[in-house]
């Protein structure tokens, strides 16, 4: 049964808003390059039309910051626009004159500028923004949690014989992270904000989302599976995660994030409008439909991909994958340089995909880098050692 929705604050973006009695905003990013300014305006434009209530850019260079004033001014009045801010947090200053809402991730903050405390960083953001008319969005995720609370989590993981103390959860570190930010934007007196807690792992972002819900019930949550991969499969495990939540009155902002070519991001609309109306009709997704145990993970694309063959070899990687459906392994592809290598550290088969050549790790480490034709038949014999290392273990247990 459907769950009432429940009330947390509400703040506008653009002519958007986000929280309280506002129906939840389909969110969604482009992917063509930012400084192609005419194709990344129409693809604003046509997700816009497409029921984005609110269009992710991302703005890596102060290229890229130009070319957004071009865009923003191609768009205004069609489209909401928001920015992700990666390690680079003075660029919001160079953004925010021309987008609605700002993306920060605590776990990037501490790379650039490492002398300045992290409450420093935070308090520029939120002085960029109320001078912009900006709104902002803590975004967590798994693949860039802050390190200092990754770490602390490990050691006490590792002091308790590998597993997890009692009160202590695999989502720790991400809700440590979250309620810290939380506490300092609300010490600012700054409450245009939402919170993301991501994860790969569906019932991960159920677990850490309805705690979070729980502690701060006024704080509105965008919700979304990161890298959850090409449909169906990436469809599937958003569906999970988001109608469970949504079915128990969480979540009043959202994106699917799918791996699908620049010119297929509709697809993400109308995936978060089917989950919708799945919760309206009661036809949500069985929590407890079970995903095979090879975990695929690939991230969405977005304008930084170095190639644009990254989505035909995620997709080519996963079918040709299927024979290991019953191994508890991960295979993890993503599309450039700035979050591949982080984001593949704890895949046993991981690709990051640089201009011509592709990265292969295993378990964290570098086994070399491939050209895209041979990349699949490399990574696919990576994965057969990895399944020969997993019986080797379970036959000796
Ligand atoms: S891994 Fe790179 S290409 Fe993929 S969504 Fe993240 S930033 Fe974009």
């Amino acid at each position: 049964m459907t769950t009432a929705r429940r009330t947390t604050r509400k703040f506008r973006v653009g002519n958007a808003y986000i929280g309280g009695d506002a129906p939840v905003l389909i969110q969604t990013m482009t992917a063509t390059k930012t400084t192609d300014v005419s194709a990344t305006a129409a693809s604003v434009k046509t997700l816009a039309e497409a029921g984005a209530g609110l269009v992710r850019v991302a703005v890596d260079s102060p290229n890229d910051a130009k070319a957004l004033a071009e865009i923003r001014r191609l768009t205004l009045g069609v489209a909401n626009i928001s920015v992700d801010l990666q390690e680079n947090f003075r660029l919001a200053e160079a953004v925010a004159p021309y987008v609605d809402k700002i993306r920060y991730n605590p776990g990037h903050l501490g790379r650039l500028e490492p002398e300045l405390s992290w409450q420093k960083k935070v308090e520029f953001l939120v002085e960029t923004a109320r001078a912009n008319d900006c709104a902002l969005r803590v975004g967590v995720n798994c693949g860039s949690v802050d390190p200092v609370k990754l770490a602390r989590y490990k050691e006490l993981v590792a002091q308790n014989g590998g597993v997890a103390p009692e009160g202590e959860s695999v989502f720790a570190p991400l809700l440590e992270s979250a309620l810290e930010h939380v506490d300092f934007l609300d010490s600012l007196n700054f409450d245009r904000y939402c919170v993301s807690i991501k994860d790969s792992d569906p019932e991960t972002v159920v677990l850490a989302n309805r705690r979070f819900a729980e502690l701060r019930p006024q704080i509105p949550l965008h919700l979304g599976v990161t890298e959850a991969g090409a449909p169906p499969r990436g469809v599937l495990k958003s569906r999970l995660a988001l109608e469970t939540l949504l079915n128990e009155g969480i979540g009043e902002t959202l994106r699917v994030s799918l791996t699908v070519e620049a010119n297929r991001k509709t697809e993400e609309i109308e995936a978060g409008r089917a989950i919708l109306a799945n919760v309206a009709a009661g036809t949500v997704v069985d929590p407890a439909t079970k995903l095979p145990a090879l975990n695929v993970v690939s991230c969405p694309s977005c304008s930084r991909v170095q190639n644009g063959r990254f989505v035909e070899l995620a997709r080519r990687l996963e079918a040709a994958a299927e024979f290991a459906r019953d191994y508890p392994l991960k295979i993890a592809t993503m599309g450039c340089r700035v979050n591949g290598p982080g984001e593949t550290d704890d895949a046993d088969v991981g690709l990051w995909c640089g201009a011509d050549r592709v990265n292969l790790k295993s378990g964290g480490e570098l086994v070399g880098a491939f050209g895209y034709d041979e990349i699949v038949d490399k990574a696919l014999e990576l994965l057969r050692e990895k399944i020969r290392e997993y019986d080797a273990k379970h036959a000796q247990n």
